[in-house]
């Protein structure tokens, strides 16, 4: 592996049934990247992010976390060795709070919502998935509505959400699945300061958009997928002079 690779993906391949979604798909997310991972509707981004995350099963390749195989490694696992992600259609508990959502999400406070036999290394834990719950969700704009039922707030503060409870596990690796989507324009901005920050506190991204200003805005690189293939790696700016991009938008 290159030295600061944090994920490495080699060869990788996904059929449905009849429908071969991804075939030798090959990339490389250095230790720092925000990537941004695009395509057309179809093109198997998602696909690639279960598997990635272990939410789906590769029919073949090989799949690294910091030189570590790990496909094929059930998804709490991947969480304990540093990697979250967030869905492109979050679903909420009905009966929780945004800020109860959150704090469900820590790893580290199995004691959270029991309240016998609580020992105080619970007790400790508790506090400190509270505390880091209500920076968290200071930081993605919901400190607002933190003791809504989480199945009342918009799609976008949903989203936001997501990523929160994503980062409740202290992920060094953190991929999202359309995190613009259906998220307010004057919160798109928000968004990307909030991902700066977190890339600058150490977290690498991996981030699955349509929003073309979000990419410009947010990504170091963008790798592009096409009918299952990897078609192209480059910087945002040179997406649009990028021939294989072009093709796998228009179709040709
Ligand atoms: P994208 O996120 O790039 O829009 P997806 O990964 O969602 O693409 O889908 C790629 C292809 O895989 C589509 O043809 C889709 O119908 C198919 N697909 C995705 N998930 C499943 C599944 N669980 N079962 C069957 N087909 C699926
Ligand atoms: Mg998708």
């Amino acid at each position: 592996m290159s030295t600061n690779a944090i994920l490495e993906v080699k060869n990788l391949a996904k059929a449905f049934a009849a429908n071969k979604v991804l075939h030798h798909v090959n990339f490389e997310v250095k230790q720092g990247e925000i990537v941004g991972l695009l395509g057309p509707n179809g093109s198997g981004k998602s696909t690639l992010l279960n598997i990635i995350s272990g939410f789906v099963g590769p029919d073949a390749g090989e799949i690294r976390l910091v030189g570590r195989s790990i496909a094929g490694m059930p998804t709490y696992r991947l969480v304990q060795e540093g990697m979250a992600r967030t869905f492109q259609l979050p679903i909420m508990p009905q009966k929780m709070s945004v800020l109860e959502v959150a704090m469900a999400a820590a790893t580290d406070a199995h004691g959270v919502f029991s309240t016998l036999f609580r020992t105080a290394r619970d007790r400790a834990a508790e506090r400190r998935a509270l505390e880091r719950a209500r920076h968290l969700l200071d930081e993605l704009l919901l400190t607002r509505v933190a003791h809504l039922p989480a199945s009342a707030i918009s799609g976008g503060q949903k989203k936001l959400l997501g990523i929160v409870c994503a980062l409740m596990a202290e992920p060094r690796l953190l991929m999202l699945d359309e995190p613009t989507a259906g998220v307010h324009p004057n919160v798109r901005n928000d968004i990307v300061q909030a991902l700066h920050r977190l890339n600058a506190s150490g977290v690498t991204l991996v981030i699955v958009e349509h929003d073309m200003h979000f990419i410009r805005d947010a990504c170091s690189r963008c790798i592009v997928l096409d009918q299952g293939e990897i078609v192209a790696s480059c910087r945002p700016d040179e997406l649009a002079s990028n021939a294989r991009v072009v093709q796998a938008y228009l179709g040709a």
